[in-house]
């Protein structure tokens, strides 16, 4: 795996990695168990605190291991209770982080894998930005430690995350290795111990990445769909000229359905483009039936892109007919409109005050 710092961030490797490397510099394997505890249950973030760990130990793993955590510089709360966050790496990069509120105490993070993202979806405000860099496998875990900590600081204790997406900035199986070492950290039941349900990985479709999936943490794959013509989905999705909708039905259907029973496509409505009567009709002819499950997205509207939302009347009906045609269906309410809790919208209105912030904290990025 490529390293993107020196010393790279100790939240993300997973346990069997810090076991061999204990164990290869003579240390003992099973002082991983102590230190993941002391992280991940406890959540110690300073090695000072560990009580039943050598300092011997403790002055090889700083020597080798960043222990720092991403940095909360920004938070809004919405009126329905999301948060959204921007968190700030070494290099002074900054990602957005989402914390939604469900059903029966639920709270899912919505997780950035890259800063900016290469693919370039033309209705994507992140896409526009294009790829700075991907982030290390303890960035994307980092998030979502330091959301713990800023929740129990600043809220309560009890506001402990369940569930995560990666439907933040960038493609996460463009960052693949990475994202894999994130995952086995978030699935360690020794550490987070978070079920492999409750992990949701969202793909714009790179099919060699996809045909990959079986060395891949069995979790929930959501596939953004957004049209089930080429010619459609090729002027949304740029991806989709190199790997065209027969070409990605045909990957997901080789991927393991371990941990769930079906594939959740992703549908972006766009007023007038792709919410027609064809659409469905199409997309009803292209998915399989009884494993698969669309989940439509009214498009989230922003001030530089000509795409409308559809109205409610015309997202309903496209749900009732995708139903008829025996598609299970669900649409996704929006969630912390009221500050800007839509993917990438954030970071360009908070360009000024981050550059601010930037100039504050960081010498200049490497
Ligand atoms: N790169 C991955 C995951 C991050 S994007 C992917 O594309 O799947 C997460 C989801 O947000 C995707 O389904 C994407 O299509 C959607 N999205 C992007 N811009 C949006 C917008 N303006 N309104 C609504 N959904 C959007
Ligand atoms: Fe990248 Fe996903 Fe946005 Fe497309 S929708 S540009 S893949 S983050």
């Amino acid at each position: 795996m490529k390293a993107i710092f020196d010393q790279p961030s100790f939240y993300g490797i997973p346990l069997d990695t810090l076991k061999e490397i204990l164990k290869e510099n003579g240390h003992k394997p099973f002082n991983a168990d102590q230190i993941y505890s002391w992280v991940y249950e406890k959540l110690v973030f300073d090695v000072d605190g560990w009580t039943n760990i050598s300092k011997d130990l403790k002055s090889f793993l700083t020597s080798k291991f960043s222990f720092e955590l991403p940095k909360v510089v920004w938070n809004g709360h919405s009126k329905d209770g999301t948060r959204k966050f921007l968190v700030g790496m070494r290099d002074s990069k900054t990602v957005e982080t989402v914390m939604i509120p469900a059903k029966n105490n639920r709270k899912t993070l919505c997780i950035s894998s890259q800063v900016g993202c290469a693919i370039g979806c033309t209705f994507c405000h992140t896409g526009t930005m294009g790829l700075t860099r991907h982030l290390e496998a303890g960035e994307i875990v980092g998030q979502f430690l330091a959301v713990t900590k800023w929740l129990k600081e600043n809220v309560s204790d009890e506001e402990r995350l369940s569930n995560i997406v990666y439907m933040g900035q960038g493609e996460p199986l463009h960052n693949f290795e990475h994202v894999k070492n994130a995952t086995k950290v978030f699935l360690e039941p020794k550490g987070l111990g978070l079920g492999q349900r409750r992990v949701t990985l969202s793909t714009s479709g790179l099919v060699p990445q996809i045909e990959k999936l079986d060395d891949f943490p069995p979790i929930n794959i959501a596939i953004s769909l957004h049209a089930a013509h080429n010619k459609i989905r090729s002027e949304l999705m740029p991806i989709n000229k190199a790997y065209d909708l027969t070409r990605l039905l045909d990957a997901i259907k080789k991927i393991p359905l371990k941990a769930h029973r079906y594939i959740t496509y992703e549908y972006l409505l766009i007023e007038k483009y792709n919410d027609r009567a064809e659409d469905i009709e199409a997309l009803i002819d292209l998915l399989p039936k009884k494993v698969s499950k669309v989940n439509l997205i009214p498009f989230n509207e922003y001030p530089e892109s000509s795409f409308k939302r559809p109205s409610v009347t015309r997202i309903n009906w496209f749900k009732d007919q995708l139903e008829k045609g025996g598609i299970t269906c669900t649409i996704r309410t929006t969630k912390g409109a009221d500050i800007l809790a839509a993917c990438g919208q954030l970071k360009s209105e908070m360009d000024k005050k981050l550059n601010l912030w930037e100039e504050e904290n960081f010498t200049s990025p490497t």
